[in-house]
């Protein structure tokens, strides 16, 4: 990415900026790499990083081994799947999935301005969703 999509102007300089995730009553902060226009302020974070950092977050949750339905809801988001893709995987019916972790829960706000540059988001299959992720940068 060259130019800035709001202004047109090739003053694109590397930064970063704090992302903040909300995921089963606790709060994650990742420092993303961000463009930022110098003429408009404009700022574009990939996708492929704030997934990413939604992925590191649901790691910490796996790995405090709190189970509740809270923490498994935030971990199936995190992995792109919705209730019917998860009960393929595990083999049961989306009706065993219980309740708890069934409720969507809501995306908070990306940071405006944002913009796909290293990649489109995927649509994840189970398989694509069972590839792993790149190492944080
Ligand atoms: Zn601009």
């Amino acid at each position: 990415m060259k130019k800035c999509i709001q202004c047109g102007a090739e003053a694109l300089e590397l930064t970063t900026f704090e992302h903040t995730i909300e995921a089963a009553g606790r709060t994650f902060t990742a420092t993303l790499p961000t463009l930022r226009c110098g003429k408009c302020g404009e700022t574009y974070t990939s996708d492929a990083d704030l997934e990413r950092a939604e992925l590191a977050a649901a790691k910490t949750l796996a790995d405090s081994g709190e189970v509740s339905g809270a923490t498994f809801r935030a971990m199936r988001h995190a992995l792109g799947f919705n209730v019917k893709a998860l009960a393929e995987v595990l083999g049961v019916a989306p009706e065993t999935i219980p309740r708890g972790a069934r409720r969507a829960r809501r995306r908070p706000p990306r940071p405006a301005g944002r913009l796909c540059v290293a990649h489109a988001r995927r649509d994840r299959t189970p398989a694509a969703a069972a590839t792993p992720p790149l190492p944080a940068p």
